[in-house]
């Protein structure tokens, strides 16, 4: 179905980005793959996906909170995979205290690479898209893009802004061929998460089984986590043809978080 295809996937090194690469080049789709790590353990990663799926794999170390190297990175995938036709901005971080206790460099890192970073992938890739006529940006925002949890207000306040910042881009390329939509995932077992989990184990001295189990009952009627494969076949479908008319959407796949 994505034959011929290129996507970026920022911070795709792991968890949801990962399983969103993964999709995107089980149909077809050549990838970029982005974000941190052992550069050995990436260059297997790049190699293996390649290798499964028959597609062309590419990577770029690019800090998603600096607007040079994503241009840079943007660059890197038109001149190593031929174009730019998915953006799938993912990368994030997280970090958890009161407002007021709220270290200020956090709070700038948050907004660099949660939102800044998200703007300057759209700023780089669109004008790529244009020359083609045909584009898919996909923005990996939250349920914390639509509501709040306490002690995560920079987590909170650039979710918000990627779903603002989505509605703005589907507008201004309507009608071009291209959409923007983001994705707003409830809990998904990742890494980013599971720090999460260790800290309540750790706070309330619960094991880690009844740590996630009560982290999901805060907040997920569902009891169950999102996976990465889930929302990777979500992407997948808003980059078909069948997806053309949805843009300046947020998606949410949650387990029910935000229909409370
Ligand atoms: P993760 O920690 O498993 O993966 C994050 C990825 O981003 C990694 O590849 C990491 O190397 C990369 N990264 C971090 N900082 C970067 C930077 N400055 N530049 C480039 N790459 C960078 O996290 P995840 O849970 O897979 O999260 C992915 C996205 O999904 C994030 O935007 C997160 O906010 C969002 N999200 C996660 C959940 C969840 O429950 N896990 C829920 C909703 C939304």
């Amino acid at each position: 179905m994505l034959k011929g295809r290129t996507a970026i996937v920022t911070g795709s090194t792991s968890g949801i980005g990962l399983g969103i690469a993964r999709a995107l080049a089980a149909r077809g789709c050549s990838v970029m793959l982005n974000g941190f790590g052992d550069a050995a353990e990436i260059g297997r990663l790049k190699d293996a996906l390649a290798a499964e799926f028959g597609v062309r794999t590419a990577y770029s170390p690019a800090d998603i909170g600096d607007a040079a190297q994503v241009g840079a990175m943007v660059e890197q995938a038109v001149s190593e995979l031929g174009a730019v036709d998915i953006l799938v901005g993912n990368a994030g971080i997280q970090h958890v205290a009161p407002v007021e206790e709220f270290p200020i460099e956090k709070w700038q890192q948050v907004i660099a690479i949660n939102l800044s970073g998200v703007f300057y992938g759209v700023h780089h890739v669109l004008p790529h898209m244009r020359a083609r006529g045909w584009g898919r940006i996909i923005n990996i925002a939250s349920a914390h893009g639509l509501v709040a949890s306490a002690a995560k207000a920079a987590y909170v306040a650039a979710k918000h802004g990627v779903v603002g910042l989505t509605k703005v881009v589907a507008l201004e390329t309507a009608g071009s061929g291209i959409t923007s939509n983001a994705i707003c995932p409830g809990w998904v077992l990742t890494p980013l998460v599971q720090k999460q989990i260790d800290a309540l184990a750790a706070r309330e001295g619960l094991s880690g089984e009844a740590a996630a189990k009560k982290l999901l009952g805060e907040k997920q009627p569902s009891g169950a986590f999102v996976t990465p494969e889930q929302i990777g076949e979500l992407a997948v479908f808003l980059c078909s043809d069948a997806a053309a008319q949805i843009t300046g959407s947020a998606y949410s796949i949650d387990g029910g978080w935000t229909a409370q």
